[in-house]
């Protein structure tokens, strides 16, 4: 097989990435935006050795799980993958990724896994509280904002994306035509002159407020009234800021953040707790079903009230509010001081007097508590960033030995990596339930439940 070479495929399976995977003669081809079931037209783009990557030129037959995109720019933006796919395929798609990670990772077999049915969204559009969109100019010198392409800093066109809440094109129409209007410059990467880099925009969807504050390269952002006498009258609007980001980097944010009208963050709930979100917060970005998520974590964590239970990688302490309603005492570990101090005021806020917080890595608080304090957990809830949990921290929890673990993942390998390590005698996988949080890609949620099995 060669570059620029044409072959028919059959889409028979898919990437953990969400291409579609054919074979020409017995050759692999990954091809973007195929779906399983579809026969394609194929150009090999790249081959390799042992397998290849290819781009669709034509759909000879579409695959019966093949539906029009709701973006037009759904092929060139990195942000979604399966829009191509229907929905209920996309659901049975991350139940296989989570399945096929336990047996191939974890070691698990079909007989140890006990799988309760996805949790789905009934309507899988339009749910992301919270958007950042680049800034930029287009070959022509216009302003645009949208999407980078994937893989790339090119900003795809689009202020309409179908994943995120209906107000973001308005927002976005009038910053724009701020920009433009009073020459503000869009941030360049390459010369790193220019001052508009990022939009943020978060809305709370139970309480209708509206956030929104311009990452700038700038200590101040010029003509700052016309932007606000813009912005004000859009229902809902409760707090403008701008955040200052000087360096040439691509992390988003920087530190500081000044408020320019309003509040400094907005409200938003889960279930009946409350939240404070400041623009540096992190917060689930899918509300309908984070709902669903934390309310399955709670009862996979079969909480009576008279509970010890440690909530380790917190963030903003959402789930440790969700369990503190049921347990005796909650204690949340997480490494963001400023996370912190917000699931702190949260716990105040709510009126929580049975949590508390502590600042640092989970798997250097855990042992020191335990080996220096000797402290108890009957349950430890454990819900780490993608790379999965530190070793340490898995050796605690099996010194620790609590009745029950609940693992919440956002990677299905790392979560069966670590599975893997916690049931090779202590404990059994009772239940596991992905949880849909971001529909249209390829990021699945699950959670899992832990029973111990010796006594
Ligand atoms: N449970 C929270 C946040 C989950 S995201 C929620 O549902 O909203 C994972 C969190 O782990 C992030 O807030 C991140 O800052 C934090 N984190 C990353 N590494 C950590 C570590 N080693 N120890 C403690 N927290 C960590």
């Amino acid at each position: 097989m060669q570059k620029n070479d044409v072959v028919r495929v059959a889409i028979e399976d898919m990437s953990h990435k969400g291409e579609g995977i054919g074979k020409a003669d017995g050759y692999p081809l990954f091809i973007k935006d195929a779906v399983i079931g579809d026969e394609l037209e194929v150009i090999v783009t790249k081959a390799g050795k042992s397998y290849g990557y290819g781009r669709i030129a034509k759909v000879w037959k579409p695959s019966p799980y093949r539906v029009e995109p709701r973006c037009s720019c759904a092929g060139p933006c990195g942000g979604c993958q399966l829009q191509a796919m229907a929905y209920p395929r996309q659901l049975q798609f991350k139940e296989d990724l989570v399945r096929n990670n336990l047996k191939r990772i974890g070691g698990f077999s079909e007989g140890e896994i006990p799988m309760e049915p996805i949790i789905g969204m009934d309507d899988p559009f339009h749910y992301r509280n919270k958007a950042q969109f680049p800034v930029g100019r287009d070959k022509e010198g216009r302003i645009v904002t949208g999407f980078y392409a994937g893989r790339t800093h090119r900003i795809v066109n689009n202020r309409n994306c179908c994943l995120g809440v209906k107000v973001n094109e308005e927002i976005l129409n009038r910053v724009i035509s701020y920009m433009e209007e009073n020459h503000v410059e869009p941030y360049d990467e390459t010369s790193g002159k220019g001052v508009v880099r990022h939009i943020l925009i978060r809305y709370g969807f139970a309480t209708g407020e509206i956030m929104v504050c311009l990452v700038i390269n700038a200590s101040r952002l010029p003509a700052q009234e016309r932007l606000l006498e813009k912005l004000i009258s859009i229902e809902g609007m409760t707090s403008i800021s701008v955040n200052i980001n000087r360096k040439n980097t691509n992390v988003i944010m920087g530190e500081r953040v000044k408020t320019l009208w309003g509040q400094p963050g907005i409200t938003d709930y889960i279930g009946n707790v409350q939240y404070q979100i400041s623009p540096l917060s992190f917060y689930q970005v899918n509300p309908v079903q984070t709902k669903k998520l934390y309310k399955l974590a709670l009862s996979y964590a079969d909480l009576t009230g008279e509970e010890t239970v440690w909530d380790l990688y917190c963030g903003i302490g959402t789930i440790s509010l969700f369990l503190a309603q049921r347990a005796r005492r909650v204690y949340g570990v997480e490494v963001i001081p400023a996370a912190v101090e917000d699931a702190r005021e949260n716990a105040r806020l709510n009126g929580f007097s049975n949590v508390e917080f502590f600042t640092g890595k989970a798997e250097e608080i855990l042992p020191q508590k335990y080996e220096e304090e000797g402290i108890y957990a009957d349950v430890i809830v454990v819900d780490p960033p993608r790379k999965g949990c530190d070793q340490a921290l898995l050796d605690t929890i099996l010194k620790m030995r609590p009745k029950r673990v609940v693992y919440v993942s956002c990677d299905p390998a790392t979560l069966a990596r670590d599975l893997k390590y916690l049931c090779r005698e202590q404990y059994r996988l009772e239940k596991v339930r992905p949880v849909d949080q971001f529909p249209m890609t390829v990021h699945t949620e699950c959670c899992v439940k832990l029973e111990r099995i010796q006594k």
